[in-house]
């Protein structure tokens, strides 16, 4: 038998009985006891009420009148009491009027019968008075647990009728909120007004998927009418089958305000560093490995730092652990103010992210992350040795400590965290090796090349402002004839320190510092003028080419500058080639389409550059509406021997001869490539054999006699 059976029983089964008529006391008794209940007589109500008080009966059954204490005083003496609260209480009544009934209720009777009894019928009736008030009982005894279980939760339970926009709420909703219990439409506005501005939308849609019959959680802050803010949990739940979806929706609420703050201080403890408050190695490793995932998708750099103080143990040691302690405390703060962002070079750091760490004892790091290129980050690391390197007071002591930073670069140097660290790190020991006080890459050789491109694109500048570019021009022979049928033009930096600097070297830096624009504009104008300047001198038709990069061709305004300089030097258009590699072409083929087909309507020559080396774009071919194919130097070079390389310049010949187009094969050489360009059908060669790319003064008097260049 379960254990909550055996203790219940006796309750249950006994049975109190008042009456000073001793023969309905028999006769109820017996009809009671047949059917297995222990009945408890008195044939008076003072004796009743100790006996009550002692055996604790499951039912009371008393007459209303009674000599001494009748029966109504005798139920309100025991509803007076704690135990008699609840206990059914059935009075027995010969008096058959209305009144006495209802007087009975008011002291607190539960239910009545009439005498005579009708026995036939009356343990029944006790049965079944018992049955219902045992099932309240247990209704009342687990609603007041689920309160109870509430209040120590601190959740609430609500149902929410969308429509009347109307909250029904649990009592522990209103201690929440801490307002007394309101009305449910008062409730729901009360709701409303309380989420933070911050936490509406994610609510809003919260409330419009529950309504839509999907369970979610969510959590807000709540500004409560006291002025408290509580971190709430709120489930919401849409989906029950007795609800109508849509118009009403249910769920819990909960004051999840301290298990934050729990949680909080858990993470601050396990998380951060306590003397600096600084993350500590392993919230810095998640930092880490976040912007990794990050920096993999975007492409975009990642600088690991490892900074060492570089005589910390002798302040340690002569001023002693407080001072240690400080000095600690005043490098982070001054780790920090070097890396505020505002004092930063805005342009190229402007998606830049920083964190910072304390590994433990000495050691912290710096992770700089959403780097385009490493340009700054010496400059950065140069900020930060500075500034820890500024005298401080410790204990009244003037201080100076010097630091040691190791830098790694994410992907050169390493393509995952510990590697990164590692050699980080052996960069910090390689500074200390040399000396101490100073900054080293992991990579030397990459730290060398971001500085020559710094100072490479301020010398670009000053290359454009003295007039330090100019352009060559290399020819375009006609493959059978060998006769000069025009000119790319190529851009050449004469620096009046480095000579010649090669367009290799200088276009990308062009392309990333935004210069590429304004320089892409002067290279077409001076080629339009300078073809003008040569129509002058020679009656034969020839063209110039133009090689346009990619952010030229992405700039919204290209076609407008092509316009523009087309007037204003009164280019024939027709006699202007654009070079657009296959590269750029495909990096979006769709815009790229639109913008050759401009170039078709205003009369424009456009070839593709570089074919062959880029991503496939064979079946987009026929859609470019492209007058030449270049093939691209890196497979005439080892023609004719290399057959791979033969086999696919064959195929783009044949490619470009199908869809109509020129075709011009770079780089030719040598007298067999140039035959074999002949037999496969090139129409037109471009490379050293005949000329390399010379200054205008020299392709002048190529153009006077077109037929200089023949070879045979
Ligand atoms: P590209 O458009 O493929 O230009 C052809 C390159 O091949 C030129 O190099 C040219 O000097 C070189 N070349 C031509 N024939 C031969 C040969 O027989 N043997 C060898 N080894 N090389 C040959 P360059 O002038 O150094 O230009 C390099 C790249 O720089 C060009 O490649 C082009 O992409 C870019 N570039 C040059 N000028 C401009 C310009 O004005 N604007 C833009 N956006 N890019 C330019
Ligand atoms: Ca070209
Ligand atoms: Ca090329």
């Amino acid at each position: 038998m379960p254990i909550k059976d055996k203790l219940q029983k006796p309750e249950l089964e006994t049975i109190m009985l008042i009456d000073d008529d001793p023969v309905s006391l028999l006769v109820m008794a017996e009809s009671l006891q047949e059917v297995g209940f222990a009945v408890i007589e008195s044939n008076d109500g003072h004796k009743g009420l100790t006996l009550f008080a002692e055996q604790h009966p499951a039912l009371i059954l008393v007459d209303l009148q009674m000599p001494g204490m009748d029966g109504y005083t005798f139920c309100k003496s025991v509803r007076s009491t704690p135990l008699g609260r609840d206990i059914p209480i059935v009075v027995v009544t010969g008096v058959d009027d209305v009144e006495s009934i209802e007087r009975a209720y008011d002291c607190g009777a539960t239910d009545f019968i009439i005498k005579p009894i009708r026995w036939s019928i009356f343990r029944h009736r006790i049965q079944y008075i018992l049955r219902s008030s045992n099932a309240m009982q247990s209704v009342q005894r687990s609603s007041n647990l689920l309160a109870e279980a509430q209040r120590v939760a601190k959740l609430g339970n609500w149902t929410w009728d969308l429509n009347e926009q109307k909250l029904f709420v649990s009592e522990e909703s209103y201690r929440i909120f801490g307002v007394p219990r309101v009305d449910p439409g008062v409730f729901h506005r009360l709701l409303m007004s309380s989420v933070h501005k911050d936490d509406k939308k994610g609510f809003d849609i919260a409330v419009q998927k529950a309504s839509d019959g999907e369970a979610t959680d969510f959590a807000f802050l709540a500004c409560l009418p006291n002025g408290e803010a509580k971190n709430i949990l709120m489930h919401l739940d849409g989906s029950a089958e007795h609800l109508e979806p849509g118009h009403r929706i249910f769920g819990t609420i909960q004051d999840i305000t301290e298990r934050r703050k729990a949680e909080e201080s858990v993470r601050q403890l396990a998380y951060y560093d306590s003397i600096t408050g600084l993350p500590n190695r392993d919230l810095f490793k998640e930092h880490l490995s976040m912007a990794l995932h990050q920096a993999e998708r975007s492409k975009e750099k990642i600088a690991v730092m490892f900074l060492d103080l570089d005589n910390f143990k002798r302040v340690n040691d002569s001023l002693g652990h407080e001072a240690g302690d400080a000095l600690l405390k005043a490098v982070s703060e001054r780790l920090h103010e070097s890396l505020r962002s505002s004092d930063l070079a805005a342009r190229d750091v402007a998606d830049m992210n920083s964190s910072l760490a304390r590994l433990g004892g000495d050691e912290f790091t710096v992770m700089l992350s959403g780097l385009h290129g490493i340009e700054h980050v010496e400059m950065i690391a140069q900020r930060i040795l500075d500034r820890i390197a500024e005298p401080m007071m410790l204990s009244g002591n003037r201080v100076c400590v010097s630091s040691s930073i190791g830098i790694a670069i994410y992907p050169e140097d390493g393509e995952d965290l510990d590697t990164l660290l590692r050699n980080a790190d052996a960069a910090m020991y390689e500074v200390k090796s040399q000396g101490r006080n100073g900054v080293f890459f992991y990579d030397n050789a990459l730290r060398q090349q971001s500085h020559d491109r710094l100072e490479l694109e301020s010398e670009l500048h000053t290359a454009i402002e003295q007039d330090q570019l100019t352009l060559f021009y290399q020819p375009k022979v006609d493959a059978e004839t060998c006769q000069l049928l025009g000119f790319e033009a190529l851009i050449r930096w004469i620096h009046p320190e480095r000579g010649m600097v090669s367009p290799i070297d200088f276009i990308p830096v062009a392309e990333e510092s935004g210069l590429i624009l304004p320089m892409g504009a002067w290279v077409i104008k001076t080629a339009c003028r300078q073809y003008q300047a040569w129509r002058k001198v020679t009656d034969t038709e020839f063209s110039v080419s133009v090689n346009l990069s990619a952010h030229q061709f992405a700039d919204e305004h290209l076609m407008t500058t092509i316009r523009d300089i087309l007037i204003e030097t009164e280019m024939p258009a027709q006699y202007l080639e654009f070079e657009i590699t296959e590269t750029v072409l495909m990096q979006d083929a769709d815009a790229a389409m639109k913008i050759l087909d401009q170039m078709k309507v205003m009369g424009l020559r456009v070839s593709i550059d570089d074919f062959g080396t880029g991503y496939s774009s064979i079946s987009y071919l026929k859609y470019f509406p492209a007058d030449v194919l270049k093939i691209d130097r890196e497979f005439v070079k080892d023609l004719p021997d290399d057959e791979q390389d033969a086999t696919i310049t064959n195929a783009i010949i044949l490619l470009g001869k199908a869809l109509n187009m020129g075709i011009v094969a770079e780089g030719v050489e040598t007298e067999s490539q140039l035959q074999w360009m002949r037999d496969k059908g090139c129409d037109q060669i471009q490379g050293y054999l005949f000329s390399p790319p010379v200054p205008p003064e020299r392709a002048e008097e190529m153009l006077i006699d077109p037929f200089s260049l023949r070879h045979d």
